[in-house]
């Protein structure tokens, strides 16, 4: 082969993808016993189940936008969760109707006025905490992103970097998506399908752990594309960088459980960050909801784990990017220009907190550039 691909995942099966239609072979290994890595969803009770957490794809990049769309159908849907939170439920991300839900405001210029009253001015912010209370001040850092922060990442929002939150938007409009791109969309026959269109004709091998493979790689293929942990390919040999992962717990009820696709919990107290009825990613309007009532739902819950849980090492998902992870992910990304042979993508062989599109977007790129 000229490509051994260590990972099915958006960036696994887009590179393939791409090197093939350049006219390259590839084999695509993946240690779980199913493509599509995070993005993975199953069909239960006739419902697309997202079987590691909500994915919803946002492109601005149209060549991105158009090499998913081969793959298959793709619905709108714009995410704007609820969170419950202290025994009230709220628009989010912060737009003018949380504004008018906490402070009774209700136009732009109301807003602004109680804003500068609150706000903590703050040039340039060194992490996450001084850059949201200069955003929103101390209440709505409270109420809405301490609790959530700390059970996400356990570190105080202080000991973070601000990049982790610049993701989110915060409007003074009533305008409540949480993504701006010019496409948000979820598959109509689900991500599965969508990467096993993008896989299509080409090798692959699953429930392969490459560590415990018995021959060395260099035998079978010219190049390897690595899209687990850049640490551990190295065998840690410059120390671990961290990494958190999530936990799901999965229910089956009847009807509309939560009536919304999403809900965030900020408070210390309840154990999970995110609820998701997953049927609403796709199935939505009055006609359906009605023929929901007799119909089974399924909801996951998103668990944080700790830092020193086995299946952070196991099976990452959120590098951590914080100063002293990022140095270090510097120093294995030195090490890796020694052997060019060896391409690290996505995630974890990158060490970046990318969405599915820019994922998506670096394979097609490295894919092209060689
Ligand atoms: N966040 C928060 N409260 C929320 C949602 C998000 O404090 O209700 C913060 C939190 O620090 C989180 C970050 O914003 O890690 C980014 O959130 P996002 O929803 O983008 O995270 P992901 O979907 O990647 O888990």
């Amino acid at each position: 082969y000229d490509f051994l691909i260590v990972g099915a995942g958006p960036f696994g099966a887009a590179f393939a993808r791409t090197a093939t239609d350049l006219g390259k072979t590839c084999l695509v290994i993946d240690k779980r016993e199913h493509i599509a890595g995070n993005v993975y969803s199953k069909r239960i009770h006739g419902i697309d189940v997202h079987m590691y957490g909500a994915h919803i794809f946002h492109t601005d990049n149209e060549d991105i936008w158009e090499f998913v769309s081969r793959f298959g159908r793709w619905k709108p849907f714009k995410n704007n969760p609820r969170v419950r939170v202290g025994g009230n439920v709220y628009s989010f991300p912060i737009n003018l109707l949380t504004l008018h839900q906490l402070w009774g405001v209700s136009t732009p210029a109301e807003a602004r006025t109680r804003l500068d009253e609150v706000r903590v001015p703050c040039e340039n912010p060194r992490n996450a905490e001084e850059f949201l209370l200069a955003q929103v001040g101390h209440e709505i850092y409270e109420l809405f992103f301490r609790g959530y922060t700390k059970k996400q990442w356990f570190k105080e929002p202080r000991d973070l970097p601000a990049s982790i939150v610049t993701r989110l938007p915060f409007r003074l409009t009533y305008d409540d998506s949480y993504f701006h791109a010019r496409h948000q969309a979820i598959p109509v026959e689900g991500y599965t399908s969508v990467f096993a269109n993008m896989l299509d004709g080409i090798e692959i091998d699953l429930g392969v752990d490459f560590y415990s493979m018995q021959v060395d790689w260099r035998r079978f293929a010219r190049q390897l594309v690595f899209t687990g942990p850049i640490d551990r390919y190295y065998r840690f040999e410059l120390g671990r960088l961290e990494y958190r992962s999530l936990r799901f717990e999965f229910e089956t009820h009847t009807g509309d459980f939560q009536g919304h696709a999403v809900f965030n919990y900020p408070d210390a107290n309840v154990p999970y960050i995110r609820s998701i009825e997953h049927k609403h990613f796709l199935q939505a309007g009055p006609k359906h909801i009605r023929e929901a009532e007799t119909e089974r739902t399924v909801i996951s819950y998103d668990f944080p784990l700790p830092p020193d849980h086995q299946e952070n090492f196991e099976d990452p998902q959120y590098p951590i990017r914080d100063e002293v992870n990022t140095q270090r992910y510097m120093q294995y990304a030195n090490l890796a220009r020694h052997t060019p042979e060896i391409i690290f993508g996505g995630r974890l062989g990158e060490y970046r907190y990318y969405d599915i599109d820019q994922a998506i977007g670096s394979a097609i790129s490295k894919a092209r550039g060689l």
